[in-house]
């Protein structure tokens, strides 16, 4: 099952707002794990800039300083940001910003330790890139930030030409391919999990047959909206039944009998747009009306039976509802056998009509 699933989505290309949705969600789920990649990038850099400052008799410059602060802001922003378009930016900056600072380090060491340090710092900057929550785009240019200020070509006497510069330009390409790929098959990865999660959850929480919530999302919405406290107006629970379905299904087919559920269901949502519906199972609907008066209620069963009536598809159907206003202490199973008891009568009054539990 998982398998066809996979392969469903693994078909259909994403969506453009899907991939939002999920750039979103992925940044979410990372922030706390970016706030520490950037905090360790500073500490690291702060202790090689100690290191090349004191025993390396370079002195802690007015520049150190600056470049240290500027991290700090930027992380200190990066806690506070908590949507994944504005990460894009920040980590931008973050990355040029100690991109300068490593070069400015590396400066401090002997000519020929340049080009080395330099691949060195560039591809920490590249690893931790690729585990990010990045766009495509944010990414590429994170790659073209790193090696153009840590470029191992430039200012450090080394050329193409000699064994030492061919040996770094082949570490270089291998760097950037290995990222690369690493980020996008990654990022591949944690949209399709994403896409299957949401499918899997759709699939859980709608009824198959009619396209409305089902049971399991009916009990959940309803039953936080019960707890929810305090209550504005009354809440009503209504239960509605198809009458005489069985005669309908004996009389055309099974499937004519799902067309007419599926009929029913549209009529429910369109006359309960605004309230919590379901199909709870067979030929049972449940409504939660939060926060109506009593003649609202009233007035959307009438409207609901008389849509259902009045419908010009045959085979034509009616269906009887049941209504029981929620007390205080009821629990949704309470309120919903209470609607139950409510719709016994409106069948033994007649059907094709609603009624109260007293
Ligand atoms: P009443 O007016 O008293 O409700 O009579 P009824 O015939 O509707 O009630 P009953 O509970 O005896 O019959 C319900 C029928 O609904 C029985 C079953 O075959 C049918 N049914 C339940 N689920 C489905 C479904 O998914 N599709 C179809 N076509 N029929 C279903
Ligand atoms: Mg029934
Ligand atoms: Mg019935």
């Amino acid at each position: 099952m998982l398998r066809t699933l996979e392969e469903q989505v693994l078909k259909q290309a994403a969506p453009a707002a899907l991939k939002n949705e999920f750039a979103q969600h992925d940044f979410e789920r990372l922030h706390g794990f970016c706030i520490l990649t950037y905090m360790a990038s500073l500490s690291i850099w702060l202790t090689f800039d100690l290191i090349v400052s004191f025993p390396g008799q370079q002195g802690f410059t007015f520049y150190s300083m600056v470049f240290l602060a500027s991290l700090l802001i930027t992380t200190i922003v990066l806690s506070f940001t908590h949507r994944a378009r504005h990460f894009q930016w920040i980590n931008l900056l973050f990355v040029l910003i100690i991109a300068v600072a490593v070069r400015l380090v590396i400066e401090g060491l002997p000519m020929d330790l340049h080009p080395v340090w330099l691949i060195l710092g560039a591809s920490s900057i590249l690893y931790s890139a690729s585990v990010m929550p990045l766009r495509r785009w944010s990414f590429f240019i994170t790659v073209v930030i790193t090696w153009s200020v840590l470029n191992p070509f430039w200012m450090t006497g080394t050329s193409i030409t000699e064994l030492k510069g061919l040996i770094v330009l082949a570490y270089a390409l291998f760097l950037t391919a290995l990222t690369l790929y690493s980020f996008i098959t990654l990022r591949q990865a944690r949209l399709y999990n994403y896409l299957m999660s949401k499918l899997l959850l759709e699939q859980a929480y709608v009824d198959a047959l009619t396209g409305i919530p089902n049971r399991r999302a009916f009990m959940a919405s309803a039953g936080r909206r019960l707890k929810a406290q305090p209550r504005e107006h009354e809440h009503y629970l209504a239960m509605v039944d198809i009458d005489n379905f069985k005669k309908v299904n004996d009389a055309y087919g099974h499937e004519i009998g799902d067309d007419v559920l599926k009929r029913i269901a549209t009529d429910i949502k369109g006359v309960m747009v605004d309230f919590d519906y379901a199909r709870l199972g067979g030929e049972e609907f449940a409504i939660y009306l939060a926060h109506v008066a009593r003649e609202e209620v009233e007035a959307l069963a009438a409207r609901l039976c008389q849509v259902v009536r009045e419908q010009p598809t045959r085979p034509a159907a009616t269906i009887s509802i049941g209504l029981a206003r929620i007390e205080d202490g009821d629990s949704l199973n309470q309120a919903l056998a209470k609607a139950d008891q409510a719709l016994y009568q409106s069948k033994h009054a007649g059907k094709d009509r609603y009624s109260f539990h007293p």
